[in-house]
């Protein structure tokens, strides 16, 4: 069975950071692209770029059938009815805001309640507090755990019938866990409460099937996901799209136009107004693909193995903290640390000068740092084309930072 999957991915073979073999663990912020995405893409713009849904020439009914086809790939990767419930987005941030604008702006009424999660990325949090706030309804929070989980006890409690929308994370960006969906939507739908997933951590490290799931929404983003940036998705059920209304008002939208009045189209096409991105649905198609070529299971077992390997070599090192849940089990492998009395940006920064590349900062979680106690933290994000030697370099780098800080190594 194959392990090494770096050489799929031009940019991984190539790259050196100041003059040393780029190690990439900010995979949490956005992924690197295989051949087969990069070349799907040049592809497109070499042989079937065209305007889709516009032009009755061949070239841009090639173009429509490509951008189609990338909608039912989705349709099909998430389990969803039909590819009608499939709108194209920006990405996460987008797809959020659809939902909130568009569907939570009209349901949420006086005195409601919105419930989200303390480790809510921002995107799946400040939409939340713009429909709370025009709506004098109630934003709530669901608290983690000092592992950073949600407890059966704190979503029974925070989940009443006067919950409207539950919106929550598959897996959180800053701490890797991943968050009981099945129980927060069976106590939300049996509130009479529709559940909003946000996948963008959680797609690209185990399978999401919507109808298993039975949640209302869900957002991810294509470039999380190892297809092109500028690339989202919004999964609605249908009767939630059927009634929800477009925020983008413009060409493509429209089955009739008079000089007063505008028809919206049916199906997803009504929130896909102007011209879409069809080099992303593109990449985006092929992406899932090279996915699926994998496999999940393989890419869970890798994943698994690298994040066990990480968190017990991260564990023995001295004046390390790191956040959330510290076994390999019910998380991903994003690892927020701290190491005591080193800023996180000095850490990335003295990180880098080997290599690697990870995060630092709040991760826009600011309410969560809060709640943490922080001010930011370090993170680094692995993914299945990730090595040992991949955490073996930022072992050996964090072991560094203190004594290059003169703050003294043990
Ligand atoms: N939600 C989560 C959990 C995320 O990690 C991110 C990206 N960091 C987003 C939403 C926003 O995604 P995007 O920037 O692609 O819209």
């Amino acid at each position: 069975m194959r392990t090494n999957y770096a050489d799929d991915f031009p940019l991984l073979k190539n790259s050196t950071e100041n003059g040393k073999r780029l190690v990439y663990l900010d995979n949490a912020a956005t992924t690197q692209k295989p051949t087969q995405v990069i070349d799907a893409v040049r592809n497109y713009y070499e042989q079937y770029n065209a305007n889709p849904h516009r032009g009755a020439y061949p070239l841009s009914e090639k173009a429509t059938e490509a951008y189609e086809a990338a909608r039912g790939k989705v349709a099909a990767f998430i389990g969803a009815g039909s590819p009608e419930e499939i709108v194209f987005t920006k990405g996460t941030t987008e797809s959020l805001n659809l939902i909130a604008g568009s569907y939570g702006m009209d349901i949420v009424q006086e005195g409601d309640e919105i419930l989200i999660s303390i480790a809510e990325h921002h995107s799946n949090l400040i939409p939340w507090q713009a429909v709370a706030k025009a709506k004098s309804a109630k934003l709530r929070y669901l608290y983690t755990d000092a592992n950073g989980k949600l407890t059966t006890e704190e979503i029974a409690a925070k989940i009443t019938t006067r919950t409207r929308i539950v919106a929550v994370a598959q897996v959180s960006n800053v701490l890797g866990i991943v968050n009981p969906i099945e129980e927060i939507v069976k106590r939300a739908h049996e509130a009479g409460a529709i559940v909003v997933l946000d996948a963008a951590q959680g797609i690209p490290h185990m399978p999401v099937d919507v109808q298993a799931l039975d949640v209302d929404f869900l957002a991810f983003s294509g470039h999380k996901l190892y297809a092109p940036m500028g690339i989202g998705v919004l999964y609605a059920k249908k009767e939630h799209l059927r009634n929800m209304h477009p925020l983008l008002l413009g060409g493509g939208m429209v089955d009739d136009v008079s000089e007063q009045t505008a028809a919206y189209t049916d199906g997803p096409g009504k929130f896909e107004g102007g011209t879409q991105h069809v080099e992303g649905a593109v990449g985006l198609h092929s992406a899932l693909d090279y996915l699926e070529n994998i496999g999940y299971e393989q890419i869970g077992r890798i994943e698994h193995e690298l994040t066990g390997y990480a968190l017990a070599r991260l564990h023995s090192i001295p004046h390390v903290t790191i956040y959330g849940q510290e076994s390999g089990y019910g998380r991903t492998g994003v690892i927020s640390f701290n190491i005591d009395g080193a800023h996180p940006h000095d850490v990335s920064t003295i990180l880098s000068a080997d290599g690697v590349a990870i995060r630092s900062g709040h991760h826009c979680a600011h309410p969560l740092m809060r709640y943490m106690g922080v001010n930011a933290t370090c993170r680094a994000s692995l993914c299945f084309y990730n090595t040992k030697d991949d955490i073996d370099v930022l072992i050996g780098s964090i072991w560094k930072v203190r004594e290059v800080l003169k703050l003294g190594a043990e």
